[in-house]
């Protein structure tokens, strides 16, 4: 590109220059002092020519380049280029912090002996076709990717090697967290199933009498109903991982809302024979929300504080309002979550105490459904504890206003 234009608008003018000076040079006899003077003029009209289009394509160049430089400078992907030497001709400050490099990195070589890459820059260029190959490798804490190109000169002769440079840790990080949820599920589902195959397997093996059988059953029905529960609440998940929730918002009353859900909970809050009390404030504006999301929330969260708190616990249940924000706040003196559990409690499956909270029929995915949910409806949910006092969890929904 620079070459045609150095071309086109120097080397074209310079030869016509360097003609015009030859016949003036060469001193024809005949030539009258008329003429001699013309060619001067044309000489000195090519020399001008020559010095505004150099001045000019020198700018125009200059530009272009400074133009390219920010353009890398500023590219969030790292760009290393090469010379045939192995040599560095340019690199980016995005190369410079992926890689770690430091200023002695300075040749292909150095730099990828360093992070343990076995690459061969003349077999990339020379034995392998002219294809560019990828590497993945770890720096530190972060994934690195990286594409090799080799890249030719103008006379069509290998040239040297771009390589390009992108940090891939969230992707990885997310594959990770793909592949660990398909592992959970998995292992979440083959427990209840292991656990009803034995018994019932027991029940067709043998006569029992109709106490035993009874106990076997309830086992497989138990066992069937978290299952289920399981099922139902990845269904949830996912619903609202693809943003499918066919719940439109609405607008409606926090305070009756959270009341619906105490009354409906009753039953397992008097077998514990806990005393929950719910206040209202006056001024809590009507919330414009998913409702039936909201309600779940709810449920999850109060359903925990039930749980998790000993017969004869006290919740406490205050709704309110504050800076555009109405809240529910739910207090237990329960069991409380350890300092270290607290900021995993939202990860899918995480339990505090994974076999107690299969045995009270816990999915370990109440919380992380909550947090989708709140998400969604621009909410927040906030939990502080401590273990062996209690639990306080802080749920906000922005009102219509
Ligand atoms: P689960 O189905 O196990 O209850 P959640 O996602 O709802 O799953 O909660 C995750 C974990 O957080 C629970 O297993 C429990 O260990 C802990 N937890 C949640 N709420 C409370 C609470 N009020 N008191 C004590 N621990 C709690």
């Amino acid at each position: 590109m620079v070459g045609l234009f150095v071309n086109k608008h120097i080397v074209n003018p310079t030869t016509k220059l360097i003609k015009s000076a030859e016949k003036i040079v060469s001193g024809d006899a005949t030539k009258t002092n008329e003429k001699k003077k013309n060619e001067i003029t044309d000489l000195t009209d090519a020399f001008n020519y020559i010095s505004v289009e150099m001045k000019q394509n020198l700018n125009e160049a200059t530009r272009q380049k400074k133009q390219m430089e920010t353009i890398l400078l500023h590219m969030t992907d790292g760009i290393i280029a090469f010379g045939i030497d192995g040599d560095i001709i340019h690199i980016n400050p995005a190369a410079i912090t992926f890689l770690g490099l430091e200023k002695d990195d300075n040749t292909f070589e150095k730099i990828f002996k360093k992070l343990n890459v076995d690459i061969n820059m003349e077999k990339v260029i020379y034995l392998e076709n002219w294809t560019s190959s990828e590497q993945k490798v770890k720096v530190g804490e972060r994934y690195i990717n990286m594409f090799f190109a080799p890249y030719k000169d103008e006379n069509d002769r290998p040239g040297g090697m771009i390589v390009v440079i992108q940090d891939i840790t969230e992707h990885v990080r997310l594959d990770n967290m793909r592949k660990e949820f398909v592992a959970d599920v998995s292992h979440e589902l083959k427990t209840p199933i292991t656990s009803i195959m034995g018994y019932a397997d027991t029940l067709l093996e043998g006569e029992y009498e109709k106490e035993i059988q009874d106990k076997f059953l309830n086992v497989i029905a138990t066992e069937a109903r978290r299952m289920a529960k399981l099922v139902s609440d990845l269904l949830t998940l996912s619903r609202y991982d693809n943003s499918k929730t066919s719940n439109e918002k609405t607008e409606f009353d926090l305070g009756e809302l959270v009341k619906k859900c105490q009354e409906k909970l009753q039953i397992e809050i008097g077998k514990k024979h806990q005393e929950v009390e719910c206040f209202v404030t006056a001024n809590v504006p009507p919330i414009f929300a998913d409702k039936y999301g909201i309600e779940r929330v709810v449920l999850n969260i109060l359903t925990n504080s039930i749980k998790y708190t000993k017969e004869f616990g006290k919740i406490k249940i205050y709704v309110g309002f504050v800076y555009n924000n109405a809240y529910i706040k739910i207090i237990d003196n329960g069991m409380g979550i350890p300092k270290e559990d607290l900021n995993r409690i939202f990860e899918r499956f995480y339990r505090v105490d994974k076999a107690r909270s299969r045995e009270l029929g816990g999915t370990g995915l109440g919380l992380s459904i909550a947090k989708e949910i709140l998400d969604q409806n621009n909410g927040s949910i906030d939990i502080k504890s401590i273990v062996g006092e209690g639990t306080e969890v802080v749920i906000q929904i922005p009102t219509k206003q």
